[in-house]
């Protein structure tokens, strides 16, 4: 089993290279972050054992039971998942990372809730780059306010967007979505954003074409999941 997952987390590394090659993206501009949602602390130890240093998490009280478990690595989690108003204390307190944030008011709290011993939280703003009124995430209309009142909290520092575009099988079609928010993030001129955070097992390459600095990738490393 450890084998099987340090063999696929190989195959998804090899991926991000061959990708970062072929549309001329610098060696290692692209990060590897492991979605480990539903799969237990064993198989996130197994990666880490492989190297994978990351971990993207979706559930909080799921992330913390692993978190407790797996305390002696030395792992950076990633909130990835929504966000409700009552869990932010936890989420300050626990997470280097958070990659959906969706509210003004959730930045609020999560900079009003971070520990001074801590370093700022990494935050990316969630953008609803489908435009469906039922999923999380900013408005094209409202995301430079918002992006410039975030980037000025204190304990939060602003690295980037995330987005989740609606899933499709055709290249050209997934790389659309992807142009999109790069688009958006060059036009918000705030200083020190670095991270698209976008691509997932089936469209990683899409991604890293359109600059992608960050995938997110359950499936591919861990199996189907439950
Ligand atoms: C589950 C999840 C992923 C991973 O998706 P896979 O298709 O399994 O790679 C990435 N990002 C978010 C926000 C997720 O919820």
């Amino acid at each position: 089993m450890n084998i099987d997952v340090a063999t696929r987390w190989q195959t998804v590394l090899e991926r991000i290279r061959t990708a970062e090659r072929q549309f001329q993206r610098p060696p290692h501009s692209v990060r590897l972050l492991a979605v480990s949602k539903t799969h237990p602390a064993s198989a996130v130890a197994a990666l880490a054992a492989a190297g994978q240093r990351d971990f993207g998490e979706n559930y909080l009280q799921e992330a913390l039971d692993k978190m407790t478990e797996l305390a002696a690595l030395d792992l950076e989690w990633h909130f990835i998942g929504p966000i409700q108003t009552n869990k932010t204390r936890s989420i300050a307190e626990r997470f280097a990372w958070v990659h959906s944030v969706d509210r003004l008011k959730i930045a609020e709290r999560l900079s009003a809730q971070r520990p001074d011993d801590l370093p700022p939280l990494n935050i990316c703003l969630e953008v609803n780059i489908d435009r469906e009124p039922s999923k999380h995430g900013f408005d094209e209309n409202e995301l430079a306010d918002v992006a410039q009142a975030i980037a000025t909290l204190p304990r939060l520092r602003l690295r980037g967007l995330m987005a989740i575009p609606a899933p499709a099988t055709d290249f050209a079609i997934q790389r659309q979505p992807f142009a999109q928010l790069r688009q958006w993030a060059e036009r918000l001129h705030i200083a020190g954003l670095d991270t698209l955070s976008m691509g997932m097992s089936d469209d990683l390459e899409a991604a890293i074409a359109e600059g992608a600095t960050l995938v997110r990738i359950g499936t591919a490393l861990f199996g189907l999941r439950a």
